[in-house]
């Protein structure tokens, strides 16, 4: 629990939130100024600043939640798409620095857009990078 941090009071239930599952590593709820309707935050109640300080296995209970969360909102707001969604630090849309998964859920014209421009790249820059990550793993 980190003390100026309002993900760590929301997850803990010191601050009211509008939530639509809760256990005890993680809360979900309703984001409170959603991309699109239905949109949801999965919180889990320990602090982890970001996808770097995360545990492997608070990780895996994360993802299985989301499975359950996503089919949940799948068939309770029938909705055609979901993107699941995760910034880590400012120039990556961070707001706020407690770790939370979004689950947005998508329809037919909401007008949302989470898409890029590809880019053109070479074999052997690919390469090069390739073996960059592969050697930090
Ligand atoms: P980020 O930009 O850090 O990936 O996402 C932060 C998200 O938290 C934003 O979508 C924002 O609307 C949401 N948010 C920020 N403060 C609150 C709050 O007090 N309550 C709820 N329910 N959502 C919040
Ligand atoms: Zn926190």
């Amino acid at each position: 629990m980190k003390d100026d941090c309002i993900f760590c009071k929301i997850a803990t239930g010191k601050i009211p939130s509008a939530t639509v599952y809760e256990d005890s590593h993680f809360r979900v709820i309703l984001d409170i100024n959603p991309a699109t309707k239905g949109h949801c935050l999965i919180i889990p109640k320990e602090h982890f600043d970001n996808v770097y300080d995360l545990d492997g296995e608070t990780a895996g209970k994360l993802f299985s939640l989301a499975t359950c969360i996503a089919r949940a909102m799948r068939d309770a707001l029938g909705c055609e798409g979901m993107n699941i969604v995760q910034n880590n630090g400012e120039i990556a849309g961070q707001t706020v620095l407690h770790f939370h998964l979004h689950l947005i859920p998508r329809y037919e014209g909401d007008g949302l857009q989470l898409t890029w421009k590809p880019n053109e790249v070479g074999e052997e820059e690919l390469e090069e990078i390739r073996k960059a990550i592969r050697k930090e793993i």
